[in-house]
């Protein structure tokens, strides 16, 4: 018997935001330090990877060969171990079992899924924080007077 009753047969049709300040809050401090380091570090080899595309001529044979061995698949995966020992599998998912979408990525519509980088055709803008001007019932005009939608939090100029 399983008291799990995350996924509904329903297709989620809702884009969930995954709010990880929020999440970090929640962490032992022993999970935020592991996290933690291991973030930094993942961005730490990403330099080392730019520092072999741009300048590689520059480095000392020893930094060269030791930069072309470099992978950061192993960090990548030692932080999703890190994760999945601290956070909750059911964080990364609404009750209805849609998958939860990075805040820090920015603005996501809950109901059509367009974006800064996918606006709505005529375009949109933000009605709330994640709902744009055309999913949005109080909005009579979901155009964006400024073509260049969405964008934060701006009503129309009549
Ligand atoms: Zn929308
Ligand atoms: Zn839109």
């Amino acid at each position: 018997m399983t008291t799990n009753s995350r996924r509904t047969p329903a297709r989620p049709d809702m884009v969930y935001r995954f709010d990880g300040a929020a999440v970090w809050r929640t962490l032992a401090a022993e999970h935020q330090a592991r996290i933690g380091a291991l973030a930094l570090e993942l961005v730490a080899g990403w330099n080392v990877e730019e520092r072999l595309i741009e300048d590689g001529d520059s480095l000392s044979p020893a930094v060269f060969r030791a930069a072309e061995a470099y992978d950061d698949v192993l960090l990548m995966d030692r932080l999703r171990e890190a994760f999945v020992e601290a956070v909750p599998r059911e964080t990364l998912e609404a009750d209805d079992g849609g998958p939860r979408f990075p805040s820090a990525t920015g603005a996501i519509c809950r109901r059509c899924g367009c974006s800064g980088h996918d606006p709505c055709q005529p375009r949109c803008y933000w009605a709330e924080p994640d709902l744009c001007s055309a999913c949005d019932d109080e909005t009579d005009d979901g155009f964006n007077p400024h073509g260049c939608g969405p964008v934060p939090l701006e009503r129309r100029d009549d």
